[in-house]
């Protein structure tokens, strides 16, 4: 059993890999796809396809909506039937393009086939530039474009890149399906980072509830014979996959509050980022399929299942198409059942960080009765952040935002290992998100203030 893990906090809830067996499945193509603008995080993207147009499968029908923004493109070849606001998974309006579908002819120059490339290009820009033209984004939650997480500011020297393969998540088993079954497709868009980054350490982190995963990662490292790269079985501990507690594991570097994994040293990029990584550069293929699981307590083994989908494919299409919705499903889940969130809208469509379609019964879902604070500090040996959440949790009810401040309730990342295990059920996660996202707004307001008084120095200074 590895030893390796982060030092503060976590818990360990039953792992429930109940698909893990089940082999990634290609889901027939829809009639209708809707394609959402915000698939990353960042400005939207802007649609540059107009209704009655002809797509292609790879073409781009959005670009870039600013600095922080990705491509979108078109995972079907079809005709654009409208573009307008749709409600996506947590019920927001959002633009969607919508394709009818006609077919699956993709843009010249993607190769489709299943012959690995090796022979990474030399031109570190001209790498960036595919990853950046083919919509990449990270896959492991935050969808943050990784073409700019891959090109650190000036005077930022990357010395780790950690691949992710922590699948940290209970049911969850699409990153453990793609370790099985794209090893070294992984292993070399791994590679492919590790280049950009200029040539740095790269650890490919797995927890040790995949022994097969290790066991074909190492396998696959060796017959490529990579340089420097590495695979690294880490304990099993929910958050592990948290990009601070893995850094902690791996390097044993904490990452200061605020501050980003660059500040000391590190990279994380998750599993499926690295596949795509791979099929951008390699087989100039862009991001609009990705895999997903469907799985939870209330549905039979046999209809759990991992699918290879594409993008903008309508949630009840893809329900449907398992065996429908299980009757006893109390909630439906898009992520884990710790971090994800629940889905407001069966109709909403996948995007590229869509990684589950979770069905959860009453008994999983229900909150045991509240009862008072006992003290007894589980909430905070739980949590992985250092915090205190009682304490956040009472001085949110007082609305103390300033001291909610002061202990950095901003540095939360809504892990829920508070609310597992306190023992009054008291709703800690639900309090601290509302506290949070306070906070967030006064340090963004300061922010947008302190920058309009420097700019309205700078121009009194011209005058
Ligand atoms: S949800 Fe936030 S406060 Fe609760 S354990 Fe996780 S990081 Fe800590
Ligand atoms: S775990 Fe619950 S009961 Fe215990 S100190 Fe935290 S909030 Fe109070």
């Amino acid at each position: 059993m590895a030893k390796i893990t982060f030092n503060i906090g976590g818990v360990h809830p039953d792992d429930s890999k109940i698909a893990k067996d089940r082999p990634i499945e290609v889901l027939p193509l829809p009639q209708t796809v809707w394609v959402s603008m915000a698939q990353h995080l960042g400005a939207p993207a802007k649609p540059v396809v107009a209704v009655g147009d002809k797509v292609l499968a790879g073409q781009v029908i959005a670009e870039p909506g600013g600095f922080i923004s990705a491509f979108v493109h078109s995972p079907v070849s079809g005709t654009v039937k409208s573009i307008a606001p749709r409600k996506d998974l947590a019920g927001n309006n959002m633009t969607h393009i919508e394709i009818a579908v006609e077919g699956d002819e993709w843009v010249e120059g993607v190769d489709l086939s299943d012959t690995l490339v090796t022979a990474i290009p030399e031109d570190r820009q001209a790498i960036l530039d595919k990853i950046k033209a083919c919509g990449v984004v990270g896959l492991g939650g935050a969808t943050f474009p990784t073409h700019v997480k891959l090109n650190p500011a000036p005077g930022s020297v990357a010395e780790c890149l950690i691949i992710n393969g922590a699948e940290c998540e209970p049911f969850l088993t699409s990153d453990y399906r793609i370790m099985l079954e794209k090893t070294k497709e992984i292993i070399v868009g791994a590679a492919i980072m590790q280049k950009v980054l200029g040539g740095c350490r790269c650890v490919i982190a797995i927890e040790d509830n995949k022994p097969e995963a290790i066991s074909a990662m190492r396998k696959a490292l060796g017959e490529l014979g990579y340089s420097n790269m590495e695979v690294l079985p880490l304990m099993k501990k929910y958050p592990q996959g948290g990009e601070k507690q893995l850094i902690d594991a791996v390097m044993h570097r904490q990452v200061g509050s605020g501050a980003l994994p660059i500040s000391v040293g590190a990279v994380v990029q998750n599993m499926a980022t690295a596949l795509a990584v791979y099929e951008a550069v390699q087989k100039n293929k862009p991001l609009v399929t990705n895999t997903l699981t469907v799985t939870g307590d209330c549905l039979p083994v046999e209809k759990q299942h991992n699918y290879l989908f594409r993008i903008g494919m309508p949630l009840s299409y893809i329900a449907e198409y398992a065996g429908g919705v299980p009757g006893d499903a109390a909630k439906i889940v898009s992520g884990g059942p710790m971090m994800g969130k629940a889905i407001a809208n069966l109709d909403a469509c996948t995007v590229k960080g869509s990684s589950s379609l979770l069905y959860l019964s009453e008994a999983m879902t229900k909150r045991g009765e509240q009862s008072a604070c006992i003290r007894c500090g589980k909430c905070a040996q739980a949590c992985p952040m250092g915090l205190e959440p009682f304490l956040l949790y009472r001085l949110y009810k007082a609305g103390n935002t300033d001291e909610l401040e002061k202990n950095a309730v901003h540095d939360c990342i809504e892990c829920g290992c508070c609310l597992y295990s306190c023992p009054a059920n008291i709703p800690l996660l639900d309090y601290i998100r509302q506290a949070k996202g306070q906070v967030l707004g006064i340090i963004r307001a300061r922010a947008a203030a302190a920058k309009a008084a420097a700019e309205a120095a700078k121009t009194n200074e011209k005058k």
